[in-house]
C-alpha cells in the first residue's frame, strides 16, 4: 500500500494481490474519517485497511461495472450495514446506466456531479470508451481513471466498448485537463505499455527513461510511481496520435489506417490488442 497524506485528505493506493494488477483507491476526509472505496475489488484487503486507519465507508464508487472492478461492492456493504443503521452505511454510487448490475443501495452518478466525502468534494466526469458508464473522479490534483487511460497506454474495448467514443474521451475529455493532474489508473501495466510505446516509438527518450525506473521499482517489489496528465504525453502513444513519429509507424503498420487523429488512435488501440 502506497499513502498520500495531505492536510484535508488521504489517498490509499492498494495493488490487490491475485488480480489483473488492480489497483483499488481509499480516498478519505482526513477531519471526518469519512472514506470513499474506489473500485473496490477485494473486499477483505480494503476491509482491514479501512479498519487500521480508523475510516467509515461512506460510498463505494464504481468507475464501471466490469467485474474486477465492482467485486467488493457487496461485502463491504454487508460489514457497514452491519454496523451502521441503513441511513448512514455504506451507498454504491455508478453511472444510472448500471444501476441494475450492482446491489441496489446505490445513487446515481454522473458528469457534472459532485460526490460529498466529508468536507472533500470530488468531482464526477464522464469517459465512456471502455465502456458506455465509465467515469473519472477528480479530487485537487488528483484523477482517478479506472481503465480509461493507463499510464502509457488506454483501457481496451473488448468488453462492450467503443474505440471512437475512447477516442473522443481522449481528445475531448482527458487532454483539455490540467497537466498537472497525477493519474491514478486501475490496472500496472506500464512495464508493457512502455514496450509498446517503444515500438511505436523507438527513439522516445522519455518512454525510454520512464521504463528504467518503473523496472527499478518493480524489481524491489515498490509500487511504480503515479505520472501526471503532462508526463503521459511525452511518451504515451494514445495521446500522442499528432506527433509525426507515430503517425509513420502507423502507417507503415496499419497502411489501411486512414489519415488524422482519429483514425490513427483507432490502429494504435488494435495494434495494441495483437501485441505480445
Ligand atoms: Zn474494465
Amino acid at each position: 500500500m502506497e499513502i498520500r497524506d495531505k492536510d484535508s485528505y488521504g489517498i490509499a493506493r492498494v495493488l490487490i494481490e491475485q488480480s489483473d494488477s488492480n489497483y483499488n483507491y481509499i480516498l478519505w476526509c482526513t477531519d471526518t474519517r469519512e472514506c470513499a472505496v474506489i473500485d473496490p475489488c477485494d473486499a477483505r484487503t480494503i476491509l482491514e485497511i479501512v479498519q487500521r486507519l480508523g475510516l467509515r465507508v461512506k460510498y463505494i464508487i464504481n468507475t464501471h461495472t466490469h467485474p474486477d472492478h465492482i467485486e467488493g461492492n457487496d461485502a463491504i456493504l454487508k460489514v457497514s450495514l452491519q454496523s451502521f443503521d441503513s441511513s448512514s452505511a455504506a451507498k454504491i454510487l455508478v453511472h444510472p446506466s448500471r444501476k441494475q448490475h450492482v446491489a441496489p443501495r446505490n445513487e446515481p452518478i454522473d458528469e457534472g456531479d459532485v460526490v460529498e466525502v466529508g468536507a472533500l468534494n470530488i468531482r464526477v466526469i464522464h469517459t465512456p470508451g471502455h465502456c458506455p458508464e465509465h467515469i473519472s473522479l477528480i479530487l485537487d490534483d488528483c484523477i482517478f481513471v479506472g481503465d480509461t487511460i493507463f499510464s502509457a497506454g488506454c483501457g481496451n474495448v473488448r468488453f462492450r466498448g467503443d474505440v471512437d467514443a475512447l477516442y473522443d474521451t481522449f481528445a475531448n475529455r482527458l487532454t483539455p485537463l490540467p497537466d498537472n493532474l497525477i493519474i491514478h489508473y486501475g490496472h500496472e501495466y506500464t512495464e508493457k505499455n512502455l514496450r509498446f510505446a517503444l515500438d511505436i516509438e523507438p527513439l522516445n527518450e522519455a518512454a525510454a527513461s520512464k521504463l528504467v525506473v518503473v523496472r527499478a521499482a518493480l524489481s524491489k517489489g515498490e509500487y511504480v510511481p503515479l505520472p501526471t496528465l503532462g508526463e503521459e504525453k511525452t511518451y504515451n502513444p494514445f495521446l500522442r496520435v499528432e506527433v509525426p513519429e507515430v503517425i509513420e509507424t502507423v502507417k507503415q503498420k496499419v497502411p489501411e489506417a486512414g489519415h488524422g487523429p482519429r483514425n490513427v488512435f483507432k490502429a494504435l488501440r488494435g495494434l495494441r490488442d495483437e501485441w505480445v
